[in-house]
């Protein structure tokens, strides 16, 4: 049993997304190259003694107790064990909220990880990941972390080679999309061409960056960017300052580019901050780590 854990929840990018059609219950089959950035949320856990789970986080617009995952993954591994202690969780967020970078589902993630090993719950990662999925589609992904193809809601993951090494610059225009809306704005039969998922599995099989990047596509990109003009100026913007390519991260609106060059990235970095377009610019690296462990300070 542990008093204390520091925890990091990593954020996610997709390489490629498509989605392949819609099933009868209303969920979209999807197919997805995810890869976990260097940034993160940190996270603090307490044990208490008196029963009770507390979530508080930084920002006043993200929601503390039952309507954060954080606190949905702590109660679902507590009831289950029937544990009578409580726990405080303290979140400071640095990944963009409502962005397509995960943010969420990796808290989520983490407090799984961090619940069961600050109880000593016994639970295999594996068994994170099952109970992970009734929280959302990305949790099992964000216990498992690294370069993976998910397949089904997001949730049938399947491990890939690490992608050569690459600087990653991020930028998050000031505006929502809702996953709903990206969802509405796709057309599922009007796509005349889909991202080429198995190309991009195949480069980044062989370790070739420039390859992998000028496959990099997301299906749900041109409609949001009919929509909002903006993430396709932050796309352009990072090309022509050097991103071997530059698409959107989920349902966006975060858009990131991929640099072979960290000094380029930076460059880069400060165009982007000059222009205005974007309100929250990152300049990190892909996160290549495995193994679940979430508390590395
Ligand atoms: P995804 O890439 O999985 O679609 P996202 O980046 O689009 O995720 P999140 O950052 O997970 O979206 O936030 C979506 C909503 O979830 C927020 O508007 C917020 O109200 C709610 N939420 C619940 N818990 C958290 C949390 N720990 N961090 C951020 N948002 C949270």
């Amino acid at each position: 049993m542990k008093d204390h854990l520091d925890l990091k929840a990593y954020a996610k990018i997709n390489l490629g997304l498509d989605v392949i059609r819609k099933r009868e219950d209303g969920y979209h089959e999807v197919r997805m190259i995810m890869q976990t950035v260097n940034l993160y949320d940190r996270i603090e856990m307490d044990r208490t003694e008196d029963g009770v789970i507390r979530t508080e986080t930084n920002l006043p617009f993200v929601p503390d107790g039952e309507g954060n995952l954080a606190w949905r993954a702590a109660k679902l591994l507590l009831d289950e064990k029937g544990i009578k202690d409580g726990v405080t969780i303290k979140i400071r967020k640095y990944i963009p909220v409502a962005a397509g970078m995960a943010g969420g589902s990796t808290d989520a993630a983490a407090v799984l990880v961090g619940v069961n090993r600050m109880f000593d719950l016994g639970f295999t990662k594996k068994e994170l990941m099952e109970r992970g999925v009734k929280l959302g589609a990305d949790v099992p992904y964000c216990i498992m972390r690294g370069t993976a193809l998910a397949e089904g809601i997001g949730e049938k993951l399947k491990r890939l080679p690490k992608v050569p090494e690459c600087y990653v610059l991020v930028g998050k225009p000031g505006i929502n999309v809702s996953t709903k809306t990206a969802y509405e704005n796709l057309n599922l039969a009007g796509i005349g061409k889909h991202p080429d998922i198995d190309g991009l599995i195949r480069d980044i099989e062989d370790g070739d960056l420039y390859a992998m990047a000028s496959k990099m596509e997301n299906v749900f990109e041109p409609g949001i960017i009919r929509q909002y003009p903006v993430i396709g100026n932050i796309k352009e913007l990072m090309e022509e300052k050097g991103a071997l390519k530059a698409v959107m991260s989920g349902s966006g609106p975060t858009v990131f580019g991929i640099f072979d060059n960290r000094d380029k990235m930076a460059a880069a970095a400060r165009s982007l901050r000059k222009s205005g377009l974007a309100k929250t610019v990152f300049a990190t690296d892909i996160y290549n780590r495995d193994g679940g462990v979430t508390n590395d300070k």
